[in-house]
């Protein structure tokens, strides 16, 4: 089998890994050699301390979610396992699209049994039985190596009806998306697992409270949920002092473009965007960064000073999301760039809603308009972009056509992208 290109690059961070350590170095075929290195350990822990006493952990660790939107995961489990209703559900998005993103992607392929344990933990904690893992079609390498993982785990009793021998029930089935972005998202991804055409719900009801099947449902992401693993075995107060005090623990950044050795690397957070493109050999020439992809936006190379963690990102004006860093040298035209972020927008909206289906057209006609007179901007069209802009952010339903104008705005106001 080919090595994956995202595993073959040197990481950072040497023995400081944390989320990282077993990728590369341990068998993901092998259950044993999962265990030989920590594997299991959280989990044993977990039953140890109860549900209760794990949402606490995961509470006081500060762990935010780490798909894009930060939101207290403690938080999360919490309101799920309190809900009467039943059954409860727990679903893992690993339907990693986010342009520029593929964190999870070396997770699943290289430490598959990591995911499954976190899974087990956060489906214990929460009251469910039954998790379903909503994989990107686009990664058949991970679809392998999950199903082995799996099916490994249920033959030697670590999924099932009586998992690790402690009268808990639970099992994890895959379903694979199809190729669309909007599934990302969390309802619409409910959607899809039911047979549904992959359209976003409005939200509040929240998922915690009406999710899956109508159920209560903790969704959470590939690498918000393997945090849950160094959170129970080093215990909260210790994986709360890496990182800064509001954004906790270690993260995994995205780095792709004008770089010596694009890859996965990771941090702790609060490093600066200049530290981690100088690990990966940033170019001459940088023009501009994206943070947090195509829904993210543009800072200038003047800007590395600002601390990567959620709250120095918002500050700065500017996000985290998923952990982006896509670096653009003067050689890259701008103009053709923001067009076809344009272009993945208009294709990927769902068409549910009025703003986003017909925004992310007349936005694309706009930037085209552009590229044709050769990069330079009438006055109208920018007046235009800004109008469509703000009614997609203020009027769409889910996050797709909010944030759909975000690199562009960030292009023309932070960059000058036609001056
Ligand atoms: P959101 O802020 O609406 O919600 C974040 C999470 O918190 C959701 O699970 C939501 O259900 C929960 N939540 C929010 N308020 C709550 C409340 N009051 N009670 C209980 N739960 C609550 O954000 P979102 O639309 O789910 O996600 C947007 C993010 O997704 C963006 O930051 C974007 O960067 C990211 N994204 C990531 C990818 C990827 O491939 N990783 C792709 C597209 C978008
Ligand atoms: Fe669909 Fe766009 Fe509306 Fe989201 S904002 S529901 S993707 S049309």
């Amino acid at each position: 089998e080919e090595p994956s290109a995202a595993l073959a690059v040197p990481q950072a961070g040497g023995d400081e890994l944390i989320l990282l350590r077993r990728v590369g170095v341990v068998d993901p075929s092998s259950l044993d050699d999962y265990r030989a290195h920590g594997g299991y350990t959280a989990l044993r822990r977990a039953f140890e301390l109860g549900p209760a006493g794990v949402i606490r952990e995961v509470t006081d660790s500060g762990l935010v979610g780490r798909g894009g939107a930060a939101f207290p995961t403690g938080r999360k489990w919490q309101a799920t396992a309190s809900q009467p209703d039943h059954p409860h559900y727990l679903v893992c998005n690993a339907d990693e699209s986010e342009p520029g993103t593929f964190k999870d992607r070396v997770i699943m392929e290289g430490d598959p049994y990591a995911l499954v344990e976190a899974m087990t933990i956060a489906a214990y904690a929460t009251g469910a039985h039954k998790g379903y893992l909503y994989l990107r079609g686009e990664y058949p390498r991970a679809l392998g190596r999950l199903e082995h993982a799996i099916a490994q785990a249920r033959a030697r009793g670590l999924l099932g009806d009586d998992v690790l021998g402690q009268g808990y029930a639970f099992d994890i089935e895959i379903r694979r998306g199809a190729g669309a972005y909007i599934c990302g998202e969390e309802t619409a991804l409910f959607n899809s697992i039911e047979g549904y055409r992959g359209e976003p719900r409005s939200k509040p009801p929240f998922p915690v409270e009406k999710g899956l099947f109508g159920k209560p449902t903790v969704e959470n992401n590939v690498e918000t949920l393997v945090n849950v693993l160094p959170i129970l075995t080093m215990g909260a107060p210790a994986y709360a002092a890496i990182g800064t005090a509001r954004s906790t623990g270690p993260k995994l950044f995205c780095v792709s473009g004008s770089v010596a050795r694009p890859g996965i690397y990771e941090l702790p957070f609060g490093a600066t965007l200049g530290e981690l493109l100088e690990l990966a050999g940033v170019r001459e020439g940088l023009r501009a960064v994206l943070l947090g992809g195509a829904a993210g936006g543009f800072v200038r190379p003047d800007e590395v000073d600002i601390p990567l963690t959620f709250e120095g990102t918002r500050e700065a004006g500017t996000t985290l999301g998923s952990g982006v860093v896509m670096a653009f040298d003067d050689t890259v035209p701008l103009p053709r760039l923001l067009l076809r972020i344009a272009e993945f927008f208009r294709d990927e909206s769902c068409g549910q809603c009025v703003p986003c289906r017909v925004g992310t057209v007349r936005q694309e006609e706009a930037l085209h308009r552009i590229v044709e007179r050769t990069g330079a901007a009438a006055a109208y069209d920018i007046a235009l972009l800004r109008e469509v802009g703000r009614a997609m952010r203020d009027a769409s339903i889910c996050g797709l056509g909010q944030t759909a104008w975000n690199a562009v705005e960030s292009a023309i106001d932070r960059l000058g992208a036609y001056e």
